[in-house]
Order: C-alpha cells, then structure tokens, then sequence
C-alpha cells in the first residue's frame, strides 16, 4: 500500500507528556493515519497526516445509524529498547469481523498493520519507557457516506490514533469490587456482542454508572435471556479459578472474543490447568464462593492486561475472593504476559512483533 506523508515540522510537535501525567487516552501524538473507502473505488488515499479533527457531513451515517467499530492495541519499549506489537494481527483479522458483522468493508490485514507500523515509526519517541507504560494504538471505521436511511452506507474513513497511556497499575494490583446487574445486559447472542461495535459501549454506560455510584469499580454482565450465565467484566473477559479448574464463559456470539482471553487459556493449559470454556451461572460462582471453592476470579484484557477481582456484590450480598487479594494465578498470568510484552521474558509462542 501506497502511503502519503505529510509530517509537522519537527520544531511545531508536541511536548511529550511526563511519565507520571500519562493517564489513559488524554494525550495524542501529533500524526494519524487516514483513509478513505468509496464503495466503487476500494480503499484509497492511504496518508499519515497531522493529528487534527475530521470534517464530517452531519448527515454521516455513523453519527446516526452507528456504524463504527474499533480496536485496541499497544507498542510496548522493551527492556533492550526495541519496540513490540502483541499478537497484532489478532487485532487486524477482529477488526475485519468486526466490519463484517457491522456490513463495513474489509480491510487488507497486513497492509493495515504495515501502516500501523510505519506510523509507530515516525512517533517512535511517543512510545514511553516505564514497565506498565505504552504507546495505545486505535484503529477504528466509521461510516461517513451523508445519507439518512439504514443501509450500509457506501463510503467509510479508516483511522489509527495513538496514545501513550501510563501504567494501569501503579502501586502493585488493586483487586476490585465487581456489581453484578441483573437489571441490564450488555449484548445478547444474536446481537453485536463479538463485535468491537462503538454501540455496545453506550449501551454498558448506565449499568457501570450505577454501579460506580454503589461504589463498585465495574459490573458483571450475566446472559440477555436467562439473566443467569456469566459473559463479562466491565469490557473485559472473565475467568474463575473453581478448585483448581480455569473456567471462562465459551464465546457464544454476545461475548467479546478477547486476544488476552486466548492467551491466558494458552499459558493456563501450558502450566497445567484444566481449563474449561463452558458456560457458568453465577449461582455456581456463588455456591463456590461461600463453599470456599472459588480462588480466584479476574478479568483480562489489553488495557488492564488482569484485573484481580476481590469482591463480588450479587442481589444484595457480597462475596470476598481469596480474601480480597489478588490470587497466584493472576499474578503468574499478569507476570508473564507483561514480562513477554517487555521483553523481559523468552516468546516460545511467538506472540511479539518488532518495529525494525
Ligand atoms: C476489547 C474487549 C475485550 C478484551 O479484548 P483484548 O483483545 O483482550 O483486549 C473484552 N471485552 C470487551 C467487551 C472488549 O471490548
């Protein structure tokens, strides 16, 4: 693929935020990648442009009809000062799923990713140092053909953002407090659940919003239908560890089918787990809580990579996990994906790419 470049003067880019000032997805770097899809010409245009605002017809479908979908991705400064992508293709074939589900166009996997890459290059010094710290990386499509009526629209712009984001945990893990809502549903099997459709993320805003203000840091979303299956954790994937046996909710459709899930299932059945993709109710989440047979429960994604969860509210009781504290299997998990990520550790599975 063709890309044009179009560069700010090296004297007008931005400052580099502090380490300590980092946060999430506030600071971007000072370029993007943008191109355009029209339904009788491809893809075109491929540039890497100053970061700056779109300009969109108020008729642009996505600010109607939503269709926008997204990914999620980090380069990470390893320890030898060399920069590392995690499994990024997973994202690159997700997000063409998520195109798919979504009647977007497809992309060219690698050509997506090639550009990612280029355009990592070029903000190479964006990439913060600390262990925990990276450089955020968001692709997303959104529909921007002016055209009020639900079809698929005929024209898209596909763009990759960046971010440095510090790290997610400062003084060691915090295991969280977790609302389990029976009252909301996050997707339901048939809907766009699997997909990484900006729309589900509307949809879960008022369920965590009542739960922050009970004073849990997120909720745990039980199946559309029975209200009685566990599906996710906040926009994470959930496991338990019941009696030794891994457990995680199978991808039925309305479960987000995270590129962290898989790899915490590889490493569990590699250490010797019995791992188990199956369905699981919360009643025997809760059975296993009070019988003293849950060890451990925690969410995984890139963000985060595990969230310990420590706490468990479910119509009005709760329920303490491996008392409150982050349990061994989180931590060996936690220690080994970041010790990958960072080259810290060997990659037997091949996870990590380089940006030459
Ligand atoms: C992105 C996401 C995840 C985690 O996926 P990863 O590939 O591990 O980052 C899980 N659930 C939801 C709803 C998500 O949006």
């Amino acid at each position: 693929m063709d890309i044009k470049c179009e560069l700010v003067p090296e004297d007008s880019r931005k400052p580099i935020p502090q380490p300590d000032e980092l946060g999430f997805g506030i600071h971007f770097t000072d370029h993007m990648f943008v191109m355009d899809y029209k339904d009788d010409k491809g893809w075109i245009n491929a540039r890497i442009i100053p970061y700056s605002p779109f300009t969109l017809d108020p008729a642009a479908v996505c600010l109607h009809y939503g269709q926008a979908i997204f990914e999620g991705l980090k380069a990470y400064k390893g320890i030898d000062g060399k920069i590392r992508f995690f499994r990024p293709m997973e994202n690159m074939k997700r997000l063409n799923r998520s195109a798919w589900r979504m009647c977007m166009p497809q992309i060219n996997e690698k050509d997506l990713l090639d550009a990612i890459k280029k355009l990592v290059d070029i903000e190479r010094r964006w990439v913060p140092e600390a262990k925990g710290t990276a450089l955020y990386i968001r692709p997303f499509m959104i529909a921007t053909e002016p055209f009020l009526g639900v079809r698929p629209a005929k024209e898209y712009i596909l763009s990759v953002i960046l971010t440095p984001v510090g790290a997610y945990y400062k003084e060691g893990f915090n295991p969280v407090k977790i609302f389990v809502t029976d009252k909301y549903v996050r997707a339901a099997v048939g809907g766009v659940g699997e997909a990484k459709a900006a729309g589900n993320y509307a949809a879960s805003l008022m369920a965590s919003e009542e739960a922050k203000e009970k004073g849990f840091t997120q909720v745990l979303w039980l199946d559309a239908k029975e209200r009685k299956y566990v599906e996710e954790v906040g926009t994470m994937n959930i496991f338990f560890v019941l009696d030794g046996e891994v457990v995680t909710p199978e991808l039925t459709g309305s479960i987000l089918s995270g590129i962290t899930r898989d790899s915490v299932i590889r490493l569990s059945k590699d250490w010797g787990y019995k791992v188990s993709e199956r369905r699981i109710s919360i009643d025997e989440v809760i059975e296993a809580a009070k019988s003293g047979k849950l060890n451990e429960c925690f969410g995984t994604g890139t963000a985060a990579v595990i969230s310990p969860v420590g706490f468990l509210y479910y119509k009005d009781q709760g329920y303490k996990i491996n008392g409150g504290k982050t349990g061994p299997l989180a931590q060996r998990l936690f220690d080994e994906l970041t010790g990958i990520q960072y080259g810290e550790k060997p990659d037997p599975y091949g996870w990590v790419e380089f940006l030459e």
